[in-house]
């Protein structure tokens, strides 16, 4: 098997992640936006004005978890971009952690910060 992927692959996962980081980016901005509105809105008492069920208020809570959780969920998701661009500076990127080979062209297109070749997830999953 191939040890290295060509310069040209290169680039080409290099344009994927920071499009992925991009899109990725523009995501947390919005949902740090939206959850800072909400937040701002209760704290300035703005809660007066309206009448409040009691599970409107269960649902308004239950959506800012979940915002929140969808924006650490991102930020992992950035430090995962991150590290696969510094390995791609480094010769590092797209080989697997466990066995050392190359991971599969189709697999890094779908997932370019994958860690690991599908033998090698499969083995942890089952695990
Ligand atoms: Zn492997």
């Amino acid at each position: 098997m191939k040890k290295k992927f060509t310069k040209k692959d290169l680039v080409e996962f290099k344009k994927l992640l920071i499009k992925r980081k991009g899109e990725i980016t523009e995501n947390i901005d919005h949902i740090s936006e939206d959850t800072l509105k909400k937040s701002q809105k209760e704290a300035a008492g703005d809660i007066s004005g309206y009448t409040y069920h009691m599970a409107d208020v269960a649902t308004d809570n239950y959506d800012r978890e979940f915002s929140l959780g969808l924006a650490s969920n991102e930020r992992e998701l950035l430090y995962e971009l991150d590290d696969a661009l510094k390995k791609i500076d480094e010769g590092a990127f797209g080989v697997c952690e466990e066995c050392k080979s190359l991971i599969t062209k189709v697999r890094l297109r779908a997932v370019p910060y994958a860690r690991l070749c599908v033998k090698c997830q499969e083995k942890k999953e089952k695990r």
